[in-house]
């Protein structure tokens, strides 16, 4: 009894710590959108590469799936925006000061990295007005660290925007509708591993080009049901901004990476539901892309060697959607 608990434990263990020196491993923290789901919080992804960990986005409760991952708040070496709409920044303020406090899973005590589409600094110099009375009273009372609140921010353009230690981070446009830019993705490389991150975006074959020979491309996608648009009438512009299962399958036949997740998955129907129904997504993105899929849950992770492996929240290992033969 006692052995095979050990065999299982051990199993469970070499699951969960699968990463070796040089892979890259991806950790979606937030596959959600603004619908206050329990399960999927909004956007945030993270990226671990050498002594590189790297947050992507701040979506909604960030700070709990950092938590949840025993990863404290102040040990992410730089942020990154894709874009400043509240989805993917409402986590910002709470990631900030949350991770100021000195506590074993916080204590950032350095300025806090990030780097975003214009208006980014703007937004830091703002929070740090909004918040001014906590940041003197912290400082006063608990005397955290000034430095430790204290924003390096960067506004970017496309291109390559961060490379440190082996890891290079390019940003690159992608078409999030007129109204929405700068909108950004962004290509994660190390150790000849490459990672890409759609960003919000509908169609784009920026995307394709920069998935090119990818290990993984996290992807976004939308399916909004049409009488929702009829009560609803922005919702018509929310699906005029992201890509259609079929639109996103297009882009993964292009691109043809190693492995394809769906992540920041909008779903909206009249009434709204809890859990995204997945066989409808994947069966819309099987009419123009055949190869592995899998659609992404929160603390779901891809560690990217030689192959690229998937776990489940739990270290277990998820194997991906192949096609049907046909
Ligand atoms: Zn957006
Ligand atoms: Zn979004």
């Amino acid at each position: 009894m006692w052995r095979w608990l050990t065999v299982l434990t051990l199993a469970f263990l070499q699951s969960v710590v699968a990463a070796s020196a040089n892979d890259l491993k991806v950790t979606l923290l937030g596959t959600g959108t603004p619908t206050p789901r329990v399960g999927s919080f909004s956007a945030s992804t993270l990226v671990e590469a050498g002594p590189e960990k790297l947050l992507f986005d701040f979506g909604r409760g960030s700070t709990i799936r950092l938590f949840q991952k025993h990863i404290p708040l102040g040990a992410i070496t730089a942020h990154f925006i894709t874009h400043l709409h509240s989805d993917h920044v409402v986590g910002l303020p709470d990631m900030w000061l949350t991770g100021w406090i000195a506590t074993p899973w916080a204590s950032r005590k350095s300025p806090m990295v990030i780097y975003g589409p214009a208006g980014t600094v703007a937004m830091t110099q703002n929070l740090t007005k909004a918040f001014s009375e906590d940041i003197r009273i912290r400082e006063a009372d608990e005397h955290l660290p000034p430095v430790g609140v204290a924003f390096d921010a960067h506004d970017i353009e496309p291109g390559l925007v961060y490379d440190k230690n082996g890891v290079k981070v390019t940003a690159i446009e992608v078409n999030h509708g007129e109204k929405i830019k700068p909108a950004f993705g962004y290509v994660i490389a190390y150790d000849g591993r490459k990672v890409v991150l759609s960003g919000d975006t509908k169609y784009d074959g920026r995307v394709a080009n920069a998935a090119r020979g990818a290990d993984l491309l996290v992807h976004e996608v939308a399916v909004i049901a049409p009488e929702l648009s009829k009560s609803y009438p922005s919702y018509r512009d929310i699906e005029a901004h992201h890509s259609s299962p079929e639109d996103a399958g297009r882009i993964f036949s292009l691109a043809k990476p190693k492995l394809t997740v769906y992540s920041h998955i909008v779903f909206a129907t009249l009434k709204p539901v809890q859990d995204v129904p997945e066989d409808a997504l994947v069966q819309r993105t099987r009419t123009t892309y055949r190869g592995p899929l899998i659609v992404g849950h929160d603390l779901m992770s891809f560690v990217v060697g030689d192959a690229v492996s998937a776990f489940g929240p739990n270290g277990e290992p998820v194997k991906a959607l192949e096609a049907e033969p046909r």
